[in-house]
């Protein structure tokens, strides 16, 4: 809209265009007149052609400034915003100078579990906690996950700890209450073209993890961020987390080519998920070094405090002493690429979390 467009014209625009089957949403990302309008879930009709014109003659579109038709992944492209984008996860940013380590269980299996582990992650010099409570799992029969009492376990050790939470959401259905209890929401690898959640992901507006599907090209992948972006949530960060190779050595082919090719490509941060990626633990400190060395804005790790415990992806699974011996090479590798580790949040004494050594154990997930 052009920047003395009063609201009423851009209301009359948006409402013009919602009327021919578009949503319409605020671009707040690009400056506060940019709206996009894309396809509604019940647009079936391509515009005729002459309609912008007939449109334009009528003054329904009064106050724009200028129509520029999108394709592909055009918001989510680098040139939109060439310093790059910064996305704020409660007191943590992902996308500045300072390198972000996301670490945390791959399931919530029990509070004391989560909370144990959440204390060690926040001692080793994590910035904010991660654990699966919908769990996306190639078996039926095994474990899916606390649910929604895994979100109330995961925000109390979030909030127990200072670290701000993230968790997985497998469905559209479930984003409002996944998004009650998480500061930032992650898309599975398994869900990245899982349209129907992306849309309703763009419109939620809460930061997303859109983690790269193991069979997605680069573009698929912006494709899929895209969604997020022409809906007004410019709260995206992407997580290379290995792609399917050949090789049974490891359990998926890191792409960390991916990680500068990104940067060039967009202006969304990206993390690297060397859990996932190699799927074994001896392989995650070196994959982790490269990944911080790749350019990678931050890494997510799978940490339980008792790794031969994990009900979930136990083979991957750091114990903290595990994390904790990696944080000095990655501050050495991140001042060689000229950026820094995130401040680390000062360590919480054992004693004044857990006072009796008592839990109450909401559950125990076998
Ligand atoms: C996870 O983060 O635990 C997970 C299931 O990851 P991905 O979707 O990358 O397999
Ligand atoms: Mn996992």
């Amino acid at each position: 809209m052009q920047p003395d467009a009063s609201p009423q014209q851009t209301g009359n625009v948006r409402s013009t265009l919602e009327r021919l089957g578009y949503t319409t949403s605020a671009l707040a990302y690009l400056g506060p007149c940019y709206y996009a309008a894309i396809p509604g879930d019940e647009c079936s009709a391509v515009p005729e052609p002459g309609l912008i014109a007939r449109l334009r003659a009528s003054g329904a579109l009064a106050g724009i400034a200028a129509l520029e038709p999108l394709a592909g992944a055009d918001l989510a492209a680098r040139a939109r915003k060439p310093a790059g984008t910064e996305v704020r996860v409660g007191n943590v940013v992902i996308g500045g100078r300072a390198i972000v380590i996301v670490a945390g269980p791959c399931s919530i299996e029990s509070r004391e579990q989560l909370q144990q582990t959440a204390l060690a992650v926040r001692a080793a010099g994590a910035h904010l906690l991660r654990g699966g409570a919908y769990k996306p799992r190639t078996s039926p029969y095994a474990f899916q996950g606390l649910g929604r009492v895994g979100l109330q376990l995961l925000a109390e050790a979030g909030s127990r700890a200072g670290l701000p939470v993230v968790t997985e959401v497998m469905a559209a259905e479930d984003a409002e209450v996944v998004a009650d209890y998480a500061d930032m929401l992650q898309v599975g690898a398994r869900n990245m073209q899982n349209f129907p959640l992306l849309k309703c992901l763009g419109k939620l507006g809460k930061p997303v993890l859109l983690k790269r599907s193991p069979s997605a090209t680069l573009e698929e992948w912006l494709g899929a961020a895209e969604y997020l972006l022409a809906r007004g949530n410019d709260q995206v960060v992407l997580c290379e987390r290995g792609i399917r190779g050949f090789d049974p050595n490891t359990r998926n082919t890191l792409d960390l080519s991916a990680v500068p090719a990104l940067h060039e490509l967009t202006h969304l941060p990206v993390l690297v998920d060397p859990s996932h990626g190699t799927g074994r633990r001896a392989l995650i400190p070196a994959a982790s070094r490269a990944a911080v060395a790749a350019g990678a804005d931050g890494l997510c790790l799978e940490v339980h405090v008792r790794p031969e415990e994990s009900i979930s992806d136990r083979e991957q699974a750091l114990a903290p002493a595990d994390l904790e011996a990696l944080m000095p090479s990655l501050t050495a590798i991140a001042a060689a690429v000229e950026r820094a580790l995130h401040a680390a949040r000062p360590r919480i004494s054992p004693e004044r979390w857990f006072p009796s050594g008592d839990y109450s154990t909401t559950c125990r997930a076998v």
